[in-house]
């Protein structure tokens, strides 16, 4: 067993504290070389002293004087960085093998990409990567000659479920027939529609299952979160969009199901705990403690699946058409929800509007091949400038 150098990018948010957890509980093997955050200069200073890594990267210049002032006289190897350039810098010249890919949203893409192409053992949770350039990516992992785990909870079981051997390219003789993606349903499936206008950002993410960060939080209400999984399997598994199916299953327990031609399922349970996806990525293809208790099957009630109500979530069925649409789309989905949800989370948009604004931005721009970075990128800005236009114009 070597060990494994490992860079957090995102390490003060949700999926970042739990990957920290993990490694905490694995010394000899696990090794912290990089550490990265926007904004919460004090986490990351705690973080900093407890792990010591050769660099910590931060959004600004300001950011970076005030860790550099927290990490005075600790006597640390710390090198402080800011800046989307720093990013990359992180992990490609940090001695890290593993990276954790844990910023949210479309600026968690540029260095996911950049540990693609560098062969990095890449722990992917940042799923809006793969909707933004699915392709890109994958062609960079490819060249690359790293390793992707999927972090997504269901995409990690689904990798847990399909065969070693299993490819991208068309294997039929593995009889791989549809991958079932579970969904919770989040806090609003059973609220009458009537009452969904006045939802809060706190109810939004007042997650029935899952403790996550408020963006992925709220996408979870809407169902966004699954539309993104959905684009996100066809890029990691390489089915046609038709195989891949969504459920809702309130417990979640089953993280997610492949069905195979000769009518078996295998599904992947746990408890609702990213500590256990972010474990496996860690050690793949061996298993470690988590620290995440055990499922207690006598203990549940029941098991329970439906179909989803598109008419309750539009959102999810949004995503579809962009899935379908396929090139710049998901772009453009991806950022015009990435602002509609921002704007919710200030109180500068009703619940109700995340949609609205997500349709009307995905009809103003036309798809295009995701043909480059930069062409990915001016489209993302393009989007997220015309949700701005729409949000100021519809607030009136
Ligand atoms: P979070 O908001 O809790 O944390 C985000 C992290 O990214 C923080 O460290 C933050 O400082 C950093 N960050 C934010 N904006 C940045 C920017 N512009 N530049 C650099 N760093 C920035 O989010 P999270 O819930 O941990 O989610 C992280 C990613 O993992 C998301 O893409 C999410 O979809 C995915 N994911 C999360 C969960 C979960 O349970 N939380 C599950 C599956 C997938
Ligand atoms: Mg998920």
């Amino acid at each position: 067993m070597s060990l494994r150098h490992v860079a957090v990018l995102g390490s003060t948010g949700s999926i970042g504290v739990s990957t920290l957890d993990v490694i905490r509980r694995h010394p000899d093997r696990f090794k912290v070389v990089a550490l990265t955050a926007a904004k919460q200069i004090e986490s990351l200073a705690n973080q900093c002293i407890e792990f010591n890594p050769a660099i910590a990267v931060v959004s600004d210049v300001d950011g970076a004087k005030q860790l550099s002032e927290l990490l005075r006289d600790k006597q640390l190897k710390t090198q402080v960085m800011y800046g989307a350039d720093a990013l990359v810098t992180a992990v490609t010249d940090s001695d890290c093998d593993t990276v954790m890919a844990a910023i949210v949203g479309a600026a968690g893409l540029v260095p996911a990409l950049a540990a693609a192409k560098a062969g990095k053992r890449v722990l992917l949770a940042n799923k809006e990567a793969l909707v933004m350039s699915g392709d890109l990516f994958m062609n960079a992992m490819k060249l690359g000659g790293g390793e992707l785990l999927p972090i997504d909870s269901e995409h990690n079981a689904i990798f847990q479920c399909l065969p070693a051997q299993f490819t991208k390219s068309p294997q039929p003789h593995l009889g791989v027939e549809e991958l079932w993606l579970t969904a919770s349903g989040g806090p609003f499936r059973n609220t009458p529609i009537a009452k969904l206008a006045f939802i809060t950002p706190d109810q939004a993410c007042a997650h029935p299952n899952w403790v996550m960060g408020r963006k992925i939080s709220v996408d979870s209400a809407t169902m966004m979160n699954k539309g993104l999984e959905v684009i996100e399997a066809f890029w990691l598994f390489g089915l046609p969009l038709e195989k891949i199916k969504v459920l809702i299953h309130p417990q979640s327990v089953v993280h997610s199901m492949v069905r195979y031609r000769d009518g078996s399922v295998i599904a992947q349970m746990g408890q609702p705990d990213m500590r256990t996806p972010i474990a496996y990525g860690l050690s793949w293809p061996e298993r470690i403690d988590a620290g995440v208790g055990r499922l207690d099957l006598t203990q549940l009630a029941a098991l329970s699946f439906s179909a989803p109500d598109h008419g309750r979530f539009p959102c999810l069925a949004l995503a579809f058409e962009a899935a379908k649409l396929g090139g710049t789309a998901p772009t453009v989905l991806n950022a015009a929800n990435e602002i509609a949800v921002a704007a919710f989370l200030d109180k500068g948009l009703p619940y109700l509007q995340i949609p609205v604004v997500v349709e009307h931005v995905l009809n103003q721009i036309a798809s295009s091949p995701a043909s480059s970075i930069e062409h990915i990128l001016s489209v993302d800005a393009q989007a997220r400038v015309s949700a701005h236009q729409y949000i100021c114009q519809i607030s009136g």
